[in-house]
């Protein structure tokens, strides 16, 4: 899932499209030569003992990556990219089970398929914070990592730290 899901311009791939190095055991340059970033990552449920076989990303039709923790207000949530293989394939029952327990546990969940971000989290537990204030915190925390992120090569040449105002403007004139 992750070899198909991820933008990675490091290789040349956009979101959604399949790895040119994906074959039909894998990843053909697993052994030597593939890049920094797909020996680094794992995702959620890769990380998570506990996480039963049914939630397996290619079972449920999306990908959980932790993301660290952002502030808002008083509050600091642990955040989850969640991105999906299709629109709205974290409805399935698995899936949506899987979503629905997290929320729970009061982990704020950005649900992503392409330019399309939803943010699904506990809004009673969360009462005086609103998704656009949750989005403004993760767009610039993670714009802080732009060096790191672009020496990976899982984003463009262009993406910078955003300042506050940036990341508020970013979502504030989104058309
Ligand atoms: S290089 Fe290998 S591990 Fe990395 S995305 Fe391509 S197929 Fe997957």
């Amino acid at each position: 899932m992750c070899c198909r899901v991820f933008p990675l311009p490091i290789l040349d791939k956009a979101e959604g499209q399949p790895c040119k190095f994906l074959c039909a055991s894998g990843c053909a340059i697993h052994d030597h030569r593939r890049p920094e970033v797909c020996r680094q990552y794992a995702c959620y449920w890769l990380d998570h003992e506990e996480m039963p076989d049914e939630h397996r990303p290619d079972r449920i039709g999306a990908i959980v990556t932790e993301s660290g923790w952002i502030c808002v207000g008083g509050d600091v949530l642990p955040i989850f990219v969640l991105n999906q293989s299709e629109p709205e394939s974290c409805r399935a029952p698995e899936a949506a089970a899987m979503v629905g327990d997290m929320v729970a546990r009061g982990r704020v969940l950005l649900v992503i398929y392409g330019l399309a971000m939803q943010i699904v989290y506990d809004r009673s537990r969360y009462a005086s914070i609103s998704e656009a204030e949750i989005e403004v915190a993760f767009r610039y925390e993670q714009s802080q990592d732009a060096l790191e992120l672009k020496r990976l090569g899982v984003v463009d040449e262009d993406y910078r730290p955003l300042t506050w105002a940036e990341a508020e403007a970013t979502v504030r004139d989104r058309p």
